[in-house]
């Protein structure tokens, strides 16, 4: 009888504090575009599509789909850079009643044909420039059709619109066709009616997402996100902070929506709120500046590597930045200097929140208006419980200690795509636990102390890297860093932090580690540092840390 195992670790007389709506994620759009017609949707490369043109457009889309035999459960891959085809072709698939499968456009196609195979999808909709990677990919997997679209279309001139496409085969650039199957974007838009296409779901149980994630860790695993996952997670997000917020804002579409933190925070949550995306298909500090400059966004939820990009560009303050009023950091930690520096540049707010991709994906954040404290994820989100287990055994600790943060709500995934034993280990009785240190201080703030596969044991210590990480971000002439545990013949780990210099500075091990010594225990004081003109990172703006490794390992061979 127990449909909803969160509820049950309530206390009796608590109930959720709102009753979140159970429909399909699309019915933000069909009620948006009922509200505010002529209102912008969204901004890109200087053009704007009304909320009017934008439902139309995902209409015609899931006919489409529909035309081209796709079911109400099928699979659809989308493999696009933040761009109108993507905020088209996301509606257009829930509206037909598919999932959507998320692809990260940076896969190589190893990566891709695991994720396209192990999501059984029939079709997926790509970008010109990736059709290539795809098309060597496809005849290994389920893909029946291939919907392919480019930043072409959008060009100001209307005639450059749909077909014939041009690519580049052979160095050469011709007219092709890319053969049966594979068809145009923009002319299954125009050959499509433009009617309604709504399909009813079975909210809590029927899947709107397949949300690959822990590819950087290990092979990537799909998380089934329900329509009401993602419908409650949109609300919980406007129930926290947005209500206060007049409307019509405007948000800096930085983050990709591929990853479920842009999928909720940014583009669900603009069209909830009738708001209007201004597209960035790639996140590039200097361009990022001038868009704030011209188009004046009120939100920008981020990533920490974002911001700190933002404030180290060398010419931030030839920029107006001032209409910037909140922002959102998410996907890993953000060092209080950058909050402090970002915050004094823009005159907004930069909040802390936390989530994972399995709650799809916020459970905590610190109040934007009230109440908040630095160095903290905040409280739990509305209707949402945490709590700090021993990662052994499970069982709750009491307040103040280190453990595993565990979670409970509305918001959590139903479980892992065909991957019973995974989902065994991360739900258990309703909880889902996290894999991320964490300690609660005792007003209810949070506090992620680091993720458990990421603590370095060098001679027998426990060591969280985001420690040491703090100590180097307060370096006056430190951009970046990372610290990481790497293999060591006496320690078995060992400390070494990557960094990335400001313009002009110079530094020296030496120097660094002296600073170190100064400010941290002597079994965490790195021994070793690499210094590099940047960080890899995922588009989503997460370091990769697996790749330092990796590059780290290779260095270290023989020759
Ligand atoms: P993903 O599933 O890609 O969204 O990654 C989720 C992981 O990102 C979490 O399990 C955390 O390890 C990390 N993360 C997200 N937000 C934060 C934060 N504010 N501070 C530290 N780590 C975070």
């Amino acid at each position: 009888h127990n449909q909803k195992p969160w509820l049950s670790h309530y206390p009796q007389e608590v109930s959720p504090s709102f009753d979140y709506p159970k429909h399909n994620v699309a019915e933000f759009l069909v009620q948006a575009a009922a509200k505010f017609p002529k209102r912008p949707a969204i901004h890109f490369m200087g053009k704007e599509l009304n909320y009017t043109e934008l439902i139309e457009c995902a209409y015609k889309f899931a006919h489409a789909l529909r035309k081209l035999g796709i079911d109400k459960g099928d699979r659809v891959a989308l493999m696009l850079p933040n761009s109108p085809s993507m905020v088209i072709a996301y509606y257009g698939t829930l509206l037909a009643g598919a999932v959507v499968v998320m692809t990260n456009p940076l896969y190589v196609p190893r990566e891709l044909e695991h994720q396209l195979k192990d999501s059984g999808s029939v079709a997926i909709v790509t970008l010109d420039l990736l059709f290539r990677r795809v098309e060597e990919v496809v005849p290994r997997t389920s893909i029946r059709h291939t919907i392919v679209t480019s930043i072409q279309d959008y060009l100001p001139f209307p005639k450059n619109l749909f077909y014939p496409l041009k690519v580049k085969k052979d160095g050469m650039k011709r007219d092709v066709s890319y053969g049966a199957n594979v068809h145009a974007f923009q002319k299954l838009l125009r050959d499509s009616p433009v009617t309604p296409v709504r399909t009813e779901v079975d909210a809590e149980n029927e899947m709107a997402m397949l949300q690959y994630t822990g590819g950087t860790t290990g092979v990537a695993k799909g998380v089934i996100l329900t329509h009401y996952n993602a419908v409650v997670n949109t609300i919980q997000a406007r129930n926290w902070g947005y209500r206060k917020v007049p409307g019509r804002e405007r948000y800096l579409a930085a983050l990709p929506f591929f990853h479920v933190f842009g999928m909720t925070v940014l583009m669900n949550q603009s069209v909830l709120l009738g708001g209007c995306l201004i597209l960035m298909p790639r996140f590039e500090a200097g361009q990022a500046l001038k868009t704030i400059n011209k188009q004046k966004p009120t939100l920008f939820p981020g990533a920490p590597t974002m911001y700190i990009a933002l404030i180290n560009h060398p010419e931030v303050r030839k920029y107006n930045l001032s209409s910037i009023n909140i922002c959102i950091s998410g996907a890993a930690p953000l060092p209080l200097e950058v909050q402090e520096r970002f915050e004094s540049l823009t005159g907004g707010r930069l909040i802390e929140g936390y989530g994972l991709t399995e709650s799809s994906p916020v459970t905590h954040a610190n109040n934007i208006w009230e109440k908040r404290k630095l160095g903290s994820i905040g409280i739990p989100f509305p209707d949402t419980m945490a709590r700090i287990v021993n990662p052994e055994t499970g069982e709750a600790l009491p307040q103040g200690e280190i453990g595993e943060l565990a979670v409970s709500g509305p918001q959590v995934m139903k479980g892992y795509w065909n991957r019973p034993e995974e989902t065994a280990k991360v739900l258990q009785d309703g909880w889902l636990r996290t894999g991320d240190m964490a300690r609660m201080d005792e007003d209810g703030f949070f506090y992620i102390i680091d993720r458990m596969k990421d603590m370095i044991i060098a001679g027998g210590y426990n060591i969280f890297p985001r420690e040491i990480e703090e100590v180097l971000y307060e370096h006056p002439d430190i951009e970046e860093a990372a610290a990481l545990g790497v293999p060591d013949k006496y320690r078995g780990e060992t400390v070494k932090a990557f960094i990335v210099l400001k313009d002009g500075a110079s530094l020296e091990a030496g120097d660094l580690e002296k600073w170190c010594r100064e400010r941290l225990a002597a079994y965490k004081v790195p021994h070793l540092y690499e210094f590099r003109d940047s960080l890899p990172k995922t588009m989503a703006g997460k370091v990769l840390r697996r790749k330092l490794l990796e590059d780290n390992e290779a260095h270290s061979r023989p020759v």
